[in-house]
């Protein structure tokens, strides 16, 4: 029987709280399929290390996790400790150590969610992100210079390489293939950015020869976000920069509903090494340790674990279970307006796939 190697890194706050219930519903899953196994390794990294050793996981961290199949992760922030710090020093150490290029983030309003744009039925948002993840804005090149001096200077340079942009881009049309309706968007400020953002353009149009079946625009930064809010149904797969996808994800989150159900993948495409899965939301340490916490935005993160493991299957198990879960109110936690706990949240989950398995065996 296949066993899959899983690392658990539930990191700060809700994390702590959403990663167990992920691994329950793998566990569940597992069980009732009976085709696969999973062999969990928890690593108790993050602020509450950092208070003890001074570093957010071990120096030599990325050793004891570079031989797994997956990594469900869960946030990484504490109230008590820089932000640069927190995520430099664990998620962004992961990222970039094991060159997961390729940031997923996809987007529905899922059923039974209330999302705020109420021109706008749940068929006409449906839209994947795809972050660049390893340079760009966020390559951490740059520095300060007469630090506390009134001619203090800072830098952030912002790098974009031809084989980053190349890879980046390639994967997001070759994804938009994969999707029903093969569009794609690919997202720069390239007026007002006229080198690193005019070599996407041109990259965006080279590798569009090798897609032919893929419709694709562009679009600005900043006209995406009234599109994304005006017209939902004219986007489908989305790609754009480190810093522009971030923010743009964001906003994509809230207008799906809530912060707590979105997932994304940290992917290497080449599977040289994990690649690494999470909730997009952060460790909300105001209602840490309450069991208030959603769970959804990790389970659906185990959604795109197991599809990365090849375990169609599950994985449609577990959306349908999800989506089974949100469609009834009394299942909704309070970033929803409901009053469920995340124990009621994955008991329901955990309900519903072992029913399901039992309904449909070829499924599990
Ligand atoms: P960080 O600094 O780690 O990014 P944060 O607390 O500033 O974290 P988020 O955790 O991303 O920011 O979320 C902001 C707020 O949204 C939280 O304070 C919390 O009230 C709510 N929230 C986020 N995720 C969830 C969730 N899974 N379940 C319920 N509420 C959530």
């Amino acid at each position: 029987m296949k066993s899959y190697r899983i690392a658990t890194i539930p990191g700060d706050g809700i994390g702590k709280e959403v990663v167990p219930a992920g691994q329950e519903v793998l566990e569940a899953l597992a069980a009732q399929t009976g085709r696969f196994t999973f062999e969990f390794e928890n690593f108790v990294w993050g602020g509450d290390y950092y208070r003890e050793h001074g570093v957010m996981m071990p120096a030599d961290g990325l050793d004891a996790i570079r031989y797994k199949d997956a990594i469900l992760f869960g946030s990484a922030g504490d109230p008590a400790i820089p932000d640069h710090i927190t995520l430099w020093g664990l998620r962004l150490k992961i990222c970039q150590g094991f060159d997961q290029y390729a940031n997923v983030r996809p987007t529905r309003i899922l059923p039974g969610i209330d999302g705020p744009l109420k021109r706008c039925g749940p068929a006409d948002l449906d839209w994947v992100i795809v972050r660049e993840n390893s340079e760009g804005e966020y390559s951490g090149v740059g520095g300060r210079a007469h630090q506390g001096h009134p001619i203090e200077v800072a830098t952030d340079v912002s790098i974009m390489t031809r084989a980053g942009v190349e890879r980046i881009l390639r994967f997001a049309f070759r994804l938009a293939a994969s999707r029903p309706r093969k569009r794609l968007t690919v997202i720069t400020k390239s007026n007002a950015q006229r080198h690193a953002m005019v070599m996407w353009d041109e990259i965006a149009l080279e590798i569009s020869k090798e897609f032919p079946d893929v419709t694709w625009d562009k679009e600005l930064v900043d006209a995406a976000t009234a599109r994304m809010v005006n017209r939902p149904a004219t986007l489908d797969t989305i790609v754009a920069t480190n810093l522009h996808a971030d923010i743009l994800s964001d906003l994509a989150a809230a207008l799906a509903g809530s912060l707590g159900i979105a997932p994304t993948a940290n992917l290497d495409p080449e599977r040289r090494y994990p690649s690494m899965f999470e909730p997009i939301h952060g460790s909300a340490f105001d209602i840490m340790g309450m069991g208030l916490a959603n769970p959804i935005g990790t389970f659906w993160s185990v959604v795109m674990m197991l599809e990365h493991l090849g375990e169609m299957d599950a994985a449609r198990a577990v959306m349908a279970a999800i989506e089974h879960v949100t469609a009834n109110p009394a299942t909704h936690t309070g970033d929803l307006g409901g009053t469920a706990t995340t124990r009621q949240v994955t008991d329901a989950v955990c309900a519903f796939l072992a029913a399901y398995s039992a309904q449909a065996p070829q499924v599990a």
